[in-house]
């Protein structure tokens, strides 16, 4: 038995304070560490592979330059757009969580080297921006675009993940000069807003870093004040950066998708630290407006190319959706925040859709190349000046790459809560956690090959001397869970929350076996999505599915066929290019050729029977690069 001293303080993303409105809390320390399977992979792809890839980039692009040009004063060639800052913070961000997990000598230096420029480059009132200092621009002027306060909110995201972390002092200090400089500017005043959210969630986490009341201030007025006309017009339109509606008057998700879901985590800090449960409600509304109507099957948000935007409801293309990268990461977080405030599954279940598909589709098996967009649909001839259709090394904007390695490098602290007197596991994948429950450690092994396999293995290292829960989610998709408890059979149902509970004086070498329904299904748009009318898709456990060219049989063309209505069957792979698989067969028809593009007649139906074969969605793109489809014409009938 260990007692609770020996739990580490406070780390990871998002620490509500003690006083704040939240049903979960993060478990402390390092969160989980995730010891294999696919997550643990891509954390280690994230290290070895796409941080160093960050680190050259920040060179070669010329973040790193205008820091430089930045010490010296007005003068020389800023490179790049006005938020290169951003990159940095967030590159930093990810090193943070890294050291954290495992300290490296070269990403210390990194750090202590960039924290060094950093300080140089800030100025004596706090202000520091390398756009604005190398251009000799006016300061906090055109906040529409001027992205600052942007910047601003990424350094003190940075700055909180280095002071949890590691050794942050350095960064966190340049980070509450800046936020003392915008308290001492904006607190109280109309003096405007920045046209991109994130200051307001990271101004919370500042507050919870520090204990400084202003920053959360500042936060709750940021987010009061959107709405009234106090942005202007960065040439988008006020839908395009939230401030067309007062938050607590709007019903529904619009414009720049990426910035309305920042702005989400904003507003749910502030209403769990201001115990404001109006304003959690605003969200709540959105939320669920947005997963009935403005989500894609993959989790992705933003159906239009123009504006990177939310489109209207049951707008969703799969072929044009924009789905950015960074979307799927701010609706991650937002439902993280959502999940700590309700305590309901159903966000858990989105931030897992998310994770195992519109954000792990983002990067290629060897961690070098992103996708910014993340269509359900790809076909062999396109075209489109703002996404070539493959994954690129890095972009002209880079805002994806170095948010998916912050979100990655953290992603052991989604893993479990705790909340009451029960250990809550929300992400089924290897690892070990170790929460805290009645004041002692409760620590588990988790031994699985989620999503691969549905069957996970929970076993029990240390716990309370005391009756308490361990609670396992239970996903919507899940048709049947097997539960056994050292082997033995027990009934346990899942609550309307969607976790199921197991209440019990817990010893060590307990061992918790669960079992999800894993079974390929067939999934359905509902009818007015106009875009998916007549077509299914392939979904097993949490994974969707989609169809290459490179897995069909020798002269089937997928455009050709359409799924029919007998069960799918799955088969474990080793594919070239893409490694370890579990590919779907799905007893299809083939259609034939339909040469006008409009007719007087119904088109003919299929003539002759065929099979259709899915590789899970996140692996797409790792081969030829020809077509890709997730949605396919659905024919009940066979031939
Ligand atoms: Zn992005």
């Amino acid at each position: 038995v260990t007692n609770a001293d020996e739990v580490a303080s406070a780390s990871g993303p998002v620490r509500p304070t003690s006083g704040a409105s939240v049903v979960h809390r993060p478990i402390d320390g390092l969160g989980a560490r995730l010891t294999g399977g696919l997550l643990g992979d891509w954390q280690q792809r994230n290290r070895s592979a796409s941080i160093p890839l960050a680190l050259r980039q920040l060179e070669a692009a010329g973040n790193l330059a205008n820091l430089r040009l930045a010490i010296s004063g007005v003068g020389g060639t800023y490179r790049g757009p006005v938020f290169m800052d951003s990159d940095i913070y967030k590159t930093l961000e990810a090193i943070s969580w890294e050291q954290g997990r495992e300290p490296s000598e070269e990403l210390a230096e990194f750090a202590a080297q960039t924290t060094a420029l950093l300080r140089a480059a800030q100025l004596a009132d706090g202000y520091l921006n390398s756009y604005k200092q190398v251009t000799g621009n006016p300061h906090f002027e055109k906040l529409e675009s001027s992205h600052e306060l942007y910047c601003a909110g990424h350094l003190i995201q940075a700055a909180v993940a280095a002071d949890r972390s590691c050794e942050g002092a350095a960064l966190l200090g340049v980070a509450t000069r800046f936020a003392d400089l915008l308290v001492s500017r904006f607190l109280g005043t109309k003096g405007g807003l920045d046209g991109h959210p994130i200051v307001e969630t990271a101004l919370v986490e500042l507050y919870r870093q520090t204990g400084t009341a202003e920053y959360l201030q500042l936060a709750r007025q940021f987010v009061d004040q959107r709405g009234y006309g106090l942005i202007g017009d960065s040439g988008f339109g006020i839908r395009y950066l939230q401030d067309h509606l007062p938050v607590r008057d709007s019903p529904t998700e619009v414009g720049h998708a990426v910035r309305a879901l920042y702005l989400e985590s904003g507003v749910t800090d502030v209403a769990v630290e201001t115990g404001d449960a109006a304003l959690l409600a605003t969200s709540v509304t959105r939320w669920d407006d947005m997963v009935a109507t403005k989500t894609a099957l993959t989790g992705g948000n933003g159906s239009r190319h123009s504006g990177e935007a939310f489109g209207d409801g049951y707008e969703l293309p799969p072929d044009r959706a924009y789905n950015e990268t960074c979307a799927a990461i701010a609706s991650f977080h937002w439902s993280w925040r959502m999940l700590l405030a309700t305590g309901l599954g159903q966000y858990a279940d989105l931030m897992e859709r998310i994770l195992y598909n519109g954000f792990a589709a983002s990067t290629a098996t060897d961690g070098q190349r992103f996708f910014y967009v993340n269509p359900l649909q790809r076909r062999v001839d396109h075209f489109e000046d703002d996404d070539p259709g493959r994954r690129r090394e890095w972009f002209s904007c880079a805002c994806c790459p170095p948010n998916i390695m912050r979100l990655v490098s953290s992603l052991g602290h989604y893993v479990a809560t705790t909340s009451g007197d029960s250990l809550y596991v929300h992400l089924l994948t290897g690892s070990q956690i170790t929460g805290e429950v009645r004041g002692r450690k409760f620590s588990l092994d988790v031994s699985t090959d989620y999503p691969w396999s549905g069957s996970a293995e929970l076993t029990v290292r240390s716990c309370p001397e005391t009756e308490c829960g361990l609670a396992i989610r239970v996903p919507g998709w899940s048709r049947l869970v097997t539960v056994t408890l050292n082997g033995e059979p027990i009934t346990a149902h899942s609550g309307d929350d969607g976790y199921l509970v197991i209440r019990r004086q817990w010893r060590p070498g307990d061992v918790v076996a669960a079992t999800l329904d894993l079974r390929p299904r067939l999934t359905f748009p509902n009818r007015r999505i106009d875009a998916l009318r007549g077509t299914a898709a392939i979904e097993r456990g949490p994974l969707v599915y989609c169809f290459e060219p490179a897995d069909q049989a020798a002269g089937v063309d997928v455009e050709d066929l359409a799924l029919g209505s007998d069960a799918p069957a799955e088969r474990t792979a080793e594919l070239a290019g893409i490694g370890k698989t579990v590919i779907i067969d799905a007893q299809a028809v083939h259609l034939p050729a339909q040469d006008p593009p409009y007719s007087e007649n119904l088109a003919p139906g299929p003539d002759g029977s065929a099979t259709a074969v899915a590789i899970p969605y996140f692996q797409w793109d790792n081969r030829d690069g020809r077509a890709m489809r997730v949605w396919m014409p659905y024919e009940a009938t066979k031939p």
